[in-house]
C-alpha cells in the first residue's frame, strides 16, 4: 500500500517535476526565440554601419598642354645638310645655311611644324617655290625648293601636321629636298634641329640661345647636283673641275679643293 501510495504520489511529483523541467525548456526556448527576434529587431532599428570604403581617389587634373610642340616637316626623314656655316663647291666663302635640308623624293607632303597661319607663298630665284607660316610668339617657319604648295590661302589657320606643300627641286636647289627654316620674332634664323620633334612645357624651356648660336666651323657641302649655270660661271672665274674634284685658283694660289659627289 505504502508503495502504491508512494507510487501514486511519486507519480504526480515526477510529472510535476517533468512539467517544471519541460516548462523550463519551453521558457528557455521562448526566451531564445524572443532574444533572437530582439536581435533581429535590433538589427532592423540600428543598421550595421556601412563598411568603410576608401573614397574613390579624386582624379588628378590633367596636366596643361605643352606650350610649344614642333613636329618634323618630313617625319622620319634625315637632315642631310645642317644649320650653320657652309661652303658650296661653287662659292668663294662659307655662309650661313639658315635652315636644314631634308632629303625627300619629289612630291612628298610637307607638314607644317606647329600650329600657325599661312603668311605667304611664292617663288624666288634662290629658294624656288616657298611657303611661310607664322606661329605664336612670333616664330616663323619657311619651306622652300618646293614642287608645289598645297594651295592654302594667306591667312589660313593650319594645325600642326597639316600638309602645306610638296617636296620639289625648284630654285637654286641641289637635288630633291626640303629647305626648312625656323626664325624667331626678330627674324633671326634658329637651328631647327633643336625644335623638330620636340615638346616644350613652357616658353622658358625653348632653347632660343642655343638655337641662335652659329658654330665657327665651315662645313664643305657635298651636293648631288649643281645648280644650272654654276659650272659655266666657275669656268669663267678660272676654276676647273677634274674627276669630281674642284680646284679653285685665285692669284696663282689654290684656294679650295672640294670633293663633289656626282659633280
Ligand atoms: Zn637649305
Amino acid at each position: 500500500m505504502a508503495s502504491r501510495v508512494l507510487a501514486a504520489t511519486s507519480s504526480p511529483y515526477s510529472l510535476a517535476a517533468f512539467a517544471v523541467v519541460g516548462g523550463a525548456i519551453v521558457v528557455w526556448g521562448v526566451a531564445n526565440a524572443v532574444s533572437a527576434v530582439g536581435a533581429m529587431n535590433a538589427g532592423l532599428e540600428k543598421p550595421a554601419p556601412a563598411p568603410v570604403v576608401a573614397p574613390a581617389p579624386t582624379p588628378a587634373p590633367p596636366p596643361p598642354p605643352p606650350a610649344f610642340v614642333f613636329d618634323a616637316p618630313l617625319p622620319g626623314r634625315v637632315v642631310n645638310s645642317p644649320f650653320g656655316l657652309r661652303q658650296m663647291p661653287w662659292e668663294e666663302n662659307g655662309r650661313l645655311h639658315e635652315g636644314v635640308d631634308i632629303a625627300a623624293p619629289a612630291g612628298a607632303p610637307v607638314h607644317v611644324a606647329t600650329d600657325g597661319i599661312v603668311l605667304r607663298s611664292g617663288v624666288s630665284a634662290t629658294y624656288g617655290r616657298f611657303v611661310e607660316v607664322a606661329h605664336k610668339d612670333g616664330f616663323h617657319t619657311f619651306y622652300a625648293h618646293l614642287g608645289r604648295d598645297a594651295g592654302l590661302k594667306r591667312g589660313t589657320f593650319v594645325k600642326r601636321g597639316t600638309t602645306v606643300a610638296y617636296v620639289g627641286d625648284s630654285g637654286r636647289s641641289t637635288g630633291s629636298h626640303l629647305h626648312f627654316e625656323l626664325r624667331n620674332k626678330a627674324g633671326k634664323p634658329l637651328n631647327p634641329a633643336l625644335f623638330m620633334g620636340k615638346t616644350f612645357a613652357e616658353k622658358a624651356d625653348l632653347p632660343l640661345k642655343a638655337a641662335a648660336r652659329v658654330p665657327r666651323t665651315v662645313r664643305l657641302a657635298q651636293v648631288s647636283k649643281w645648280p644650272e649655270g654654276v659650272k659655266a660661271k666657275m669656268a669663267a672665274q678660272g676654276a676647273s673641275e677634274v674627276g669630281g674634284q674642284v680646284t679653285r685658283v685665285k692669284g696663282g694660289r689654290v684656294r679650295a679643293r672640294i670633293m663633289v659627289v656626282d659633280g
